[in-house]
């Protein structure tokens, strides 16, 4: 399939989990991919797996120079850039009584400010080419109430606000905008989450299980192919039915 033929997309936190199976999919479907992380040695397998297509940058996205790095390098391999996928972030649960300042800072930083800078960096490269898609990964932890992820909530309601502010912006552009949001998919980001909670939250998914990474990864697809070329703005909510 060539869906993303002479498109180059960035991928944050794409070493595993969703972010490597959003990697893989887009190079799949002609996409050449950069794949970024702070898991050097994981990124760095995936990337060579993939083929040629696909190149793996250490990356923190919290760091602007980071970013500015990540876009210069892209430009310098690739040519272009077309998409953004905003995927990174780590979670933690914690109750607001016991979240600490600097976790909540360090949640922030990663998931939030580092979506920001993200946007940001990518711009001019979009505008060049008269247009974009950027991604941003949210979470039913950002469309309600969690009792356990506060800080983590946090971030993931500004994702989904960030998303739609840049949309609204951006459109003149060219520049679709939109988020994901993943209901519980099986990945490791849930050793992060206390014991059991996964098992609770399966209870209340309709569907009675795990989301895969294949299934956000088809998401992503949807909104950066010409398919969704009239969305942008909204919530792709991918999430077994969970925050009905
Ligand atoms: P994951 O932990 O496997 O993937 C996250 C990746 O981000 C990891 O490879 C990690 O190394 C990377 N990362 C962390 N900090 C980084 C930084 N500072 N700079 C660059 N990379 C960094 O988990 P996942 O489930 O694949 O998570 C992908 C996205 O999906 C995240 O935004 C997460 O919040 C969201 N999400 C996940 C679930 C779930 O149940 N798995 C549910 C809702 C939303």
């Amino acid at each position: 399939m060539n869906t993303l033929q002479g498109k180059v997309a960035i991928i944050t936190g794409a070493a595993r989990g969703q972010g490597e199976a959003e990697a893989r999919l887009f190079a799949s479907e002609g996409a050449q991919v950069v794949l970024t992380d702070i898991l050097v040695e994981q990124g760095a397998v995936v990337a060579a797996d993939i083929g040629p297509a696909a190149r793996f940058i250490r990356h923190d996205v919290s760091s602007e120079a980071d970013w500015s790095r990540v876009v210069a390098e892209t430009l310098a391999i690739f040519g272009r850039i077309d998409i953004l996928i905003n995927n990174a972030a780590i979670s933690g649960a914690f109750k607001l009584e016991h979240t600490e300042p600097e976790v909540f800072d360090r949640l922030y930083r990663v998931n939030q400010f580092g979506v920001y800078l993200g946007m940001r960096a990518v711009l001019d490269a979009m505008k060049s080419v008269g247009g974009g898609c950027i991604i941003n990964t949210s979470s039913v932890a950002g469309t309600k109430g969690t009792s356990t992820l506060f800080p983590y909530a946090a971030t993931k309601w500004a994702v989904r606000g960030m998303t739609k502010a840049a949309a609204l912006e951006l459109a003149r552009y060219g520049i679709r905008v939109n988020a994901i949001i993943p209901g519980v998919i099986d990945t490791a980001i849930l050793n992060d989450t206390p014991p059991n909670m996964a098992e609770a939250l399966v209870r209340g998914t309709p569907l009675r299980r795990l989301g895969n990474v294949d299934e956000i990864a088809a998401a992503a697809l949807y909104l950066a192919s010409s398919a969704a070329s009239f969305t942008t703005g909204t919530d792709l909510v991918v999430d077994g039915g969970m925050s009905l």
